[in-house]
C-alpha cells in the first residue's frame, strides 16, 4: 500500500511530481483513498492484501501522525508487514522514534543541490549512526539527465554507508511540466510521461562499478506492473457477486439510472425476484447497480436508462467505459 501521510515538504525540488490536490497540503491518502481515519487505512491495506506499506509525502517526517500510522499497521498486520518510508530529512531524533515503533527501511532523497557535495552535509554522519540501528537504509532519487555527474558523485560518496540505491525514471506530471519544458526536457514517447534520456542515464549507471546494489525503476514498471497488481488484488477482495472482474482487474457491471432509484430498486426486486447480491443501491452515485447479465435480460422491459460500465476497483472508482445495453443501442 502507498500511504501518503502529508503533502507538506520542506524541500522545493523543481521536478516534484505531487499533484495539486496533495502538494503543500495536509492530506492523507491510502492508495487513491482520501481519508483521515486509521480504520480506513487498515481496510485499504486489507482490501489489496498488502504485504507492506510505503510511507510517502511530501515529507512524512513533517507529519506528527507518522509514528501512529506505523504503530497501528504493525499492530494490525504484525511484524512481517514491511514498512518503508521516503524522506529528505536528516533529523535523527525523529527517525529514531519511527524505528522504535517498527519502521523497517528508510529511503533518503537528499536535495539535488547537495548531490555533488554530500560529504559537507549531515547525511554521512546520520548514515553512520543508522548503521548501528535495526533498519535498512537506502538512497532513492530520480535520474535527471543534466545531473549525471552529480548522481555518480553522490553514489560514490555514500556507497559504503547505505544498503542500496534506487534510481527512478524522471517523469512529467501536471505540476512539474513547466519546469521540465524550461529545462528543455522532452517526453520519451507520445504514450509515456517519462523524460527522454532518463532511462539511458540509469542504464549507464547500472553498468558502473559500484559496490552497493543499484536498482532502477522505470515509469512503466511503476505505473504499469505495480499498479496493475495492486488493482487486481483489490478487485479480487472487494468485487461483489454481481461484478465481473476483467483480466486487467477492472470491474464490469450494469447500472440503472432513475429519478427515485431506491423506489425503483424495490419494484424491480419484487417483480423480478433479483437477489441483493446481484442488484444493489450505490449511494455515492445515487443509482442502481446490477449484474450486467441480469440487466441485459430485463432492460428492454423497463423504462429507465440502462448502461454497462467498466470501472476501476480503486477508492475513486474511476469509470473507463460506458455503453447502452438496450436493444439496438448496444
Ligand atoms: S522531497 Fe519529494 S515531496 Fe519534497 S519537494 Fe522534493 S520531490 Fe517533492
Amino acid at each position: 500500500m502507498v500511504l501518503l501521510v502529508t503533502g507538506r515538504c520542506e524541500s522545493t525540488c523543481w521536478y516534484c511530481p505531487l499533484s495539486e490536490e496533495k502538494k503543500g497540503k495536509d492530506v492523507l491518502f491510502a492508495n487513491e483513498k482520501r481519508t483521515d481515519s486509521e480504520q480506513d487505512i487498515i481496510e485499504e491495506a486489507r482490501s489489496i492484501d498488502a504485504e507492506g506499506t510505503g510511507i510517502t509525502g511530501g515529507d512524512p517526517l513533517t507529519c506528527m501522525q507518522t509514528q501512529d500510522h506505523i504503530r497501528s499497521l504493525k499492530s494490525e498486520f504484525g511484524e512481517d508487514h514491511h514498512i518503508h518510508l521516503y524522506t529528505q530529512s536528516s533529523d535523527i531524533d525523529k527517525i529514531r522514534s519511527l524505528i522504535e515503533v517498527g519502521l523497517d527501511e528508510i529511503r533518503f532523497h537528499p536535495p539535488v543541490k547537495v548531490w555533488n557535495k554530500i560529504d559537507e552535509t549531515d547525511y554521512p554522519l546520520l548514515l553512520e549512526t543508522l548503521k548501528d540501528l535495526d533498519i535498512d537504509v537506502g538512497i532513492e532519487i530520480p535520474c535527471i539527465p543534466e545531473k549525471e555527474n552529480d548522481t555518480l558523485a553522490l553514489i560514490r560518496s555514500l556507497e559504503n554507508l547505505v544498503d542500496f540505491v534506487n534510481l527512478n525514471e524522471l517523469e512529467f506530471s501536471s505540476t512539474n511540466w513547466k519546469q521540465m519544458v524550461k529545462r528543455g526536457y522532452k517526453k520519451k514517447s507520445d504514450v509515456s510521461s517519462a523524460v527522454k534520456g532518463s532511462q539511458e542515464m540509469a542504464l549507464k549507471i547500472l553498468k558502473s562499478d559500484f559496490k552497493v546494489p543499484i536498482h532502477y525503476c522505470s515509469s512503466s514498471f511503476k505505473d504499469g506492473v505495480q499498479l496493475r497488481n495492486r488493482i487486481k488484488r483489490r478487485a479480487q477482495n472487494t468485487a461483489k457477486e454481481g461484478e465481473l472482474i476483467t483480466e486487467e482487474g477492472t470491474l464490469i457491471k450494469g447500472i440503472i439510472l432513475a429519478e427515485n432509484p431506491l423506489e425503483v430498486l424495490d419494484e424491480l426486486r419484487e417483480y423480478y425476484e433479483i437477489p441483493d447480491s446481484l442488484m444493489w443501491y450505490d449511494p455515492e452515485n445515487d443509482r442502481i447497480e446490477i449484474a450486467l447479465a441480469v440487466l441485459e435480460e430485463i432492460c428492454d422491459e423497463i423504462d429507465y436508462e440502462c448502461y454497462g460500465i467498466e470501472e476501476y476497483p480503486t477508492a475513486d472508482r474511476l469509470e473507463v467505459e460506458r455503453w447502452p445495453v438496450k436493444d439496438g443501442k448496444d
